[in-house]
């Protein structure tokens, strides 16, 4: 059983396990071709769950379904892993126990798609730089699905996008844990800082995840790499021709920036794009994200023409930075899409005037410690919520940081000490996941922004 000629799938009876956005899209898409698809998910367990199990067999999304335990492998033949599920939970360690192939979830896209993916991974910029490079193919007449670890899940769209569109793909280091054959016509790696050690337990096993989007590529295919970014050049590899950008300094066939001006260099030619000032996405690591898209699209040859139109256009995702609103003086930024300690460094480092900073979430084991200076530094006050504000407190000793039990009194607190002779930002930066006391970092920046509309009511009827 194929799903295309040109790939082969393990077999034709798989397992799929998560039965979420990434999960349901490849039982979808595997169902679809005729495959014998069984879904399996903790959350089947019980009677509810099993009515649950049993609608979505009903509907075609699988044949059979199954709890998350290592029994649903019999008789299965490979299975397909959702993202959000740790790769050491038993019913993966049976598979690979027994020599039951386990495939990721974008995989399946990827070997269903007509069209060449075009891969960007990293600690930080991810979405902002796929989104981006969706952005400048599009406007260079090419269909683009923007896809991935961003919106939609590969095997969404994967079928919907005719061989001469493409795919712009954000990866995570979670989609990598069971990725081997995934093969991008390119792949770019942004920059590596510590996240995720929670999961995956050290920096160095999370470096090595992420070389795995590199691992398949082959004479025909381009890997672009960080030049100023140590812990990615020190981890190239794979058989892709080589690009590098760089914020820095001239790179021998990329994107970077020299003397103020954006500059593409490619087949022993130069091109001077146009002046960094130009660029309407904000801050000195976004110009890294552009460069990156660039570098990105570079071999697929569009027209700089229409690079530079698009550049001075972009305006980047809400939750990155995103300006709110601004009562009596004081600016609220709504950053919390800023889940890891080098996210949140960017934003410290953006802001001019004095910053009053929410932050604190769930703690992944992070190291605030070398943030401590910049804090102090960047910072008026610091307000901390959720289960890691404890350990952000005792590390971040010398800031003049207090606590809050929920958001509100947080934006309070906030507002009331930006507010004070000096002036300030409100920047909420968390530089933790939300998953402790919302549902994700959208459901938190949308919270965020609520307060502000309902410190902005407060004031107006004051
Ligand atoms: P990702 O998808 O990798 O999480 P995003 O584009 O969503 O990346 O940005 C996530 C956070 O990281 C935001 O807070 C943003 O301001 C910050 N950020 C974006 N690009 C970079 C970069 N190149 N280096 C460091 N931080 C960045």
């Amino acid at each position: 059983m194929t799903i295309d000629a040109r790939h082969p799938l393990p077999g034709s009876r798989p397992l799929v396990v998560g039965a979420a956005r990434s999960g349901l899209a490849a039982a979808r898409l595997l169902a679809s071709h005729g495959l014998d698809v069984r879904l399996a998910d903790a959350c089947f367990r019980g009677p509810e769950g099993a009515a649950r199990g049993r609608a979505l067999a009903g509907e075609g999304v699988a044949r059979s379904w199954a709890t998350d335990e290592p029994a649903s492998l019999e008789g299965r033949d490979f299975v397909v892993w959702s993202p959000g599920i740790p790769d050491t939970h038993p019913v993966a360690a049976a598979a690979r126990a027994a020599g039951v192939p386990v495939l990721s979830e974008l995989e399946i896209g990827f070997l269903a798609a007509h069209a060449p993916f075009l891969c960007v991974t990293g600690t930080n910029g991810k979405s902002t730089t796929t989104d981006l490079t969706g952005a400048l193919m599009r406007a260079a007449g090419r269909q683009v699905a923007v896809c991935g670890n961003i919106g939609r899940a590969a095997c969404e769209v994967a079928e919907t996008v005719p061989p001469t569109g493409l795919l712009a793909v954000e990866v995570s280091s979670f989609q990598l844990e069971t990725a081997d054959r995934l093969r991008p016509f390119v792949a770019t790696w942004l920059n590596l800082t510590p996240d995720h050690l929670d999961r995956h337990g050290s920096f160095d096993a999370y470096g090595a995840l992420k070389q795995r989007l590199f691992a398949r590529q082959e004479e025909g295919d381009y890997a672009v790499w960080n030049a100023d970014d140590p812990e990615v050049m020190k981890r190239r590899a794979g058989r892709g021709a080589w690009l590098e950008f760089s914020t820095r300094g001239a790179v021998e066939e990329g994107a970077c920036a020299v003397d103020g001006e954006i500059r593409l260099a490619w087949r022993g030619g130069t091109e001077r794009l146009m002046p960094v000032r130009e660029l309407r996405l904000p801050g000195p690591h976004n110009l890294a994200n552009a460069l990156a898209a660039l570098a990105t699209v570079l071999p697929l040859e569009p027209a700089p023409a229409v690079l530079r139109a698009v550049l001075r256009e972009y305006r980047g995702l809400e939750h990155r930075l995103e300006p709110v609103a601004t009562l009596e003086g004081v600016a609220f930024v709504n950053d919390s899409k800023a889940t890891n300690t080098g996210s949140l460094e960017v934003a410290l480092r953006s802001f001019e005037r004095p910053v009053v900073l929410i932050a604190g979430g769930r703690d992944k084991g992070q190291d605030f410690a070398p943030l401590a200076g910049l804090v102090r530094e960047r910072t008026r006050a610091v307000v901390l919520i959720g289960e890691g504000a404890g350990r952000m407190a005792s590390q971040w000793r010398g800031a003049a940081v207090v606590r809050a039990g929920t958001l509100a009194e947080a934006v309070d607190r906030a507002f009331e000490a930006a507010r004070l002779p000096g002036g300030g930002t409100v920047l909420l930066s968390p530089g933790c996941a939300s998953y402790d006391m919302f549902a994700d970092y959208e459901d938190r920046g949308r919270k965020f922004k609520a307060e502000v509309a309902r410190l902005a009511a407060r004031e107006a009827h004051a």
